[in-house]
């Protein structure tokens, strides 16, 4: 499932096609994703100029020339596709296809149909019912030691829990919350308002940065014709390593190695040693 970086990393190589493009034509080959789309969409987007592509949590807002911005969320398995006009037959599952006036094509496959997309008025973005209760965004500088302090007060659910939690921050999913937790040596059980905001926060904003500077040095490749957008390779230092040996520890017996435990019905990886 595409985190943060990912959507980061998609919504920059969608800029580099899309900004100040107008949209020639759009194909509309199913009535719906996730939820229905929009009544008219293809013809609401035909014609359009793309004045400007951002990120917010995990959605891609496509502001027009219209007054209307497009949102996209990738959902599960979500993939944007960019090749030059007519180079391939569309893709099994490419539900939404934009094609731009000097020659590229956009597609949008989603085979399990957990995306979305929507087309909302530009000048009420933020009141749009999927991003009017999220929380700040990880990486904007209001986005402090204080106010995650602030917002964690008195919460007595895990410190993970609450960082899945998007009215908390906005964007943090299972990988990154893991991974932050592990550099900041914060123990994933640990009550949410005792936790150091002040070791945590600067360690949320480095994993996310450190993860979109991988994603946007695969850009080069990834705009090449036929290319996928926002799967990067990336080397989790606890994600996904139960039993494998701790990069920050001794080995046994000092540190066992990256323990696993199921919070909340997800797995959650971590040093028993480190994170306290
Ligand atoms: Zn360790």
């Amino acid at each position: 499932m595409p985190e943060l970086p990912e959507v980061e990393t998609v919504m920059r190589g969608l800029a580099a096609r899309l900004q100040d493009r107008v949209i020639r034509r759009a194909t509309v080959r199913r009535p719906d994703l996730r939820w229905a789309l929009p009544d008219r969409l293809a013809e609401r987007l035909t014609g359009a100029r793309v004045l400007g592509l951002r990120r917010r949590a995990k959605y891609i807002l496509i502001r027009l020339d219209t007054g209307e911005s497009m949102l996209l969320h990738l959902g599960m398995s979500g993939r944007i596709l960019i090749r030059p006009r007519g180079a391939n037959a569309p893709e099994p599952h490419e539900h939404v296809a934009l094609e731009t006036e000097d020659g590229w094509e956009v597609g949008f496959v989603d085979p399990r149909r957990f995306g979305s997309i929507d087309l909302i008025p530009t000048a009420a973005e933020e009141e749009h019912r999927l991003l009017a209760g999220l929380g700040p965004e990880p990486l904007d500088p209001g986005f402090t030691p204080k106010r995650l302090k602030a917002a964690l007060a008195g919460r007595r659910s895990p410190i993970k829990a609450a960082l899945l939690d998007q009215r908390i921050v906005a964007g943090l999913g299972n990988i990154y919350v893991c991974e932050a937790l592990y550099r900041a040596g914060i123990a994933p059980f640990r009550l949410a308002g005792d936790v150091p905001t002040s070791r945590l926060v600067p360690e949320i904003k480095a994993t996310l940065l450190e993860a979109i500077d991988a994603g946007g040095s695969s850009l080069r490749d990834y705009v090449q014709p036929g290319g996928e957008l926002g799967y990067f390779q990336h080397a989790w230092r606890v994600y996904g390593r139960e039993g494998q040996p701790c990069a920050r520890c001794p080995g046994p017996p000092v540190c066992p190695g990256v323990a696993r435990v199921v919070q909340g019905g997800r797995s959650t990886f971590y040093c028993p040693r480190l994170q306290r």
